[in-house]
């Protein structure tokens, strides 16, 4: 994966829309992720998006995505959610 966030990773083009392009709900005014559903945890991270103006692929990164790994200390939003046994290759 190319680390040139001026090249469209569809077209090819460097047409990225040059500056921070972020997106938001009307009501929370941030993105917020669902991740980790085997589990049922889920973490919000800020979403970066770039945009190209040449074929209008959107492409979206994380800033920490890190903070995405489950740990030990994740724990499931719903209390009744039956948790598939956590396994090493979820680490
Ligand atoms: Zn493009």
């Amino acid at each position: 994966m190319s680390n040139d966030r001026d090249t469209c990773s569809k077209c090819g083009e460097k047409s990225i829309i040059k500056g921070d392009i972020s997106l938001r709900t009307s009501k929370t005014n941030e993105i917020i992720m669902v991740v980790r559903q085997d589990h049922g945890v889920e973490k919000n991270v800020p979403l970066q998006s770039s945009v190209c103006c040449k074929c209008g692929f959107v492409d979206f990164y994380v800033q920490d995505p890190i903070h995405l790994k489950i740990s030990s200390e994740d724990r499931p939003i719903n209390p009744d959610f039956k948790q598939r046994p956590m396994l090493e290759s979820d680490f």
